[in-house]
């Protein structure tokens, strides 16, 4: 086989990574470079003659440092961010280079396969019902899509309405009953899938972020019809987790669907310490969870998991004359998601889990919560700060002299300092810091060196406003 065209390009491209992450953990973890920048650096007239691919790959590897942040380092605590695992990475090349279309058997066994297997892993990791149906998909986002879409489906059929067929015009409404607290991603599923988000009913939630049990009770009471609850399990601020079995008991005994956004906490079951937090999760009818987060697998990959797996075929499944579909037991991946052509997300998911172990993962979760625990602990010890949450997972929230301006700019200056990245949000009424340590690599060190900038920071500031 002449690699010819290929492998000066692959080279030349691992050559890149190789040094990309060589300088990872040194580099200043946020982006430096913006818009402006880049443009210039990249922006030109589309070539009427193309130009040589190993000149085009220099000039994007060298605007790499400046222009990207360090997401993948063992600092960036941004977001809810994973890491890259070195397995993942290595098989995300691999699914790259195959090039399957991993969206029919046909087309590609080994992938089908790979992804049957993955799915089952899962399922005993969290211990969720075996018999679940499984999707990989982009995201979280595509998750809640494919999880509410099975659920759409399940309430208005039990209500005598088939929505694949008729769409929704005459339809029973459908009471949608989430959480106050709950993800914006939830609400922008229930646009695409045309259930609209003005009459949400938002259930107050407490102090940490969790859906409060007896409001969600006055509100079933006084609800009729088809019903979807969407519970939390991790909260994207303070990491809390909804009272899922008593929720769960909740929606049992009013029929309702139960689904939860849980696209880092379900991983908390993975972990004999922190599973209790997700005490009653396997009791919901559908899941929303990411890889890309708490996985470390890169982007993108999100899981869908509904309990029911016929419901979730008739949700998402497509036929056409020229597909050639399998009728046995193979796994055609069309039927699982709203893609029809698609990545092999479930590779890295499957290398990852295979190169990790149940202890593995286990380890990643504990060292993560450990690592959030550390930089709390060593925070709060500085007269000034204070931790705003309760931190019972990988979440962090730190307010500064008590004061929106000041935690603000903290923010800004840990960012431009450069040991670490995190970002701001407002936690009932309150400026707040983020802290979420979701990557493999952050060592007890990092923890340290990062806390150290963010009090270095602080004390900066506080120096400026005394003189
Ligand atoms: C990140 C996140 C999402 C969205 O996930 P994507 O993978 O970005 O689509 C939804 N819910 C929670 C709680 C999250 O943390």
């Amino acid at each position: 086989m002449a690699l010819d065209p290929f492998e000066p390009l692959l080279d030349q491209a691992r050559a890149h990574a190789a040094e990309y992450l060589r300088r990872l953990p040194d580099r200043h973890v946020g982006a430096l470079a913006g818009r402006d920048e880049m443009l210039s650096a990249l922006r030109a007239p589309l070539p009427q003659q193309g130009e040589e691919g190993g000149a085009v790959l220099d000039l994007l590897a060298a605007q790499a440092e400046r222009g990207t942040s360090a997401c993948n380092s063992s600092r960036y605590f941004g977001f809810v961010i994973g890491g890259a695992y070195p397995v993942a990475l290595a098989a995300d090349w691999l699914v790259s280079t195959w090039d399957q279309n991993a969206g029919i058997y046909v087309i590609s066994p080994l992938v089908s396969v790979v992804e049957e297997i993955a799915a089952d892993w899962l399922l005993d990791l969290f211990d969720l019902p075996r018999e679940s149906g499984v999707g990989f998909v982009t995201g979280c986002q595509m998750a809640h899509f494919t999880c509410l879409a099975a659920a759409r489906h399940a309430v208005l059929h039990h209500a005598g309405w088939d929505v694949e067929a008729e769409g929704l015009c005459g339809a029973p409404r459908v009471n949608l009953v989430v959480s106050a607290e709950s993800h914006i991603t939830i609400d922008v599923a229930m646009r695409y899938l045309g259930l609209g988000t003005r009459s949400l009913h938002r259930i107050e939630a407490d102090a940490q972020g969790r859906m409060r049990i007896d409001r969600l009770r006055e509100r079933m009471a006084s609800l009729d019809g088809p019903t979807i609850i969407c519970a939390q399990a991790g909260n994207v601020n303070t990491g809390a987790f909804d009272p899922l079995r008593e929720i769960a008991a909740v929606a049992d005994e009013y029929g309702a669907w139960l689904h939860v956004d849980s696209a880092f906490g379900l991983w908390a079951r993975a972990s004999g310490r922190h599973g209790a937090l997700a005490d009653g999760i396997e009791l919901a009818d559908s899941w929303a969870t990411d890889a890309h987060k708490w996985l470390n697998v890169p982007y993108d990959c999100g899981i869908a998991i509904v309990r029911q797996r016929e419901v979730h075929r008739a949700a998402m499944t497509s036929t056409a004359a020229y597909l050639i579909q399998s009728q046995g037991v193979e796994r055609d991946a069309v039927d699982w998601v709203p893609d029809f052509s698609r990545r092999a997300r479930g590779v890295p998911v499957y290398a990852t889990l295979r190169t990790l172990g149940r202890d593995g993962v286990e380890g990643l979760v504990d060292r993560c919560c450990a690592r959030a625990r550390q930089m709390a602990d060593l925070l709060a010890c500085e007269d000034g700060i204070r931790i705003l949450n309760d931190v019972v997972l990988n979440q962090v929230l730190v307010r500064f002299d008590d004061d929106d301006d000041i935690t603000r700019q903290v923010i800004v200056g840990v960012q431009r300092e450069g040991t670490c990245w995190l970002g701001g949000t407002v936690w009932h009424g309150m400026a707040a810091m983020r802290i979420s340590v979701s990557n493999w690599a952050t060592s007890e060190d990092d923890a340290e060196a990062s806390a150290a900038a963010i009090v270095r920071v602080f004390r900066t500031l506080r120096g400026g406003r005394h003189v």
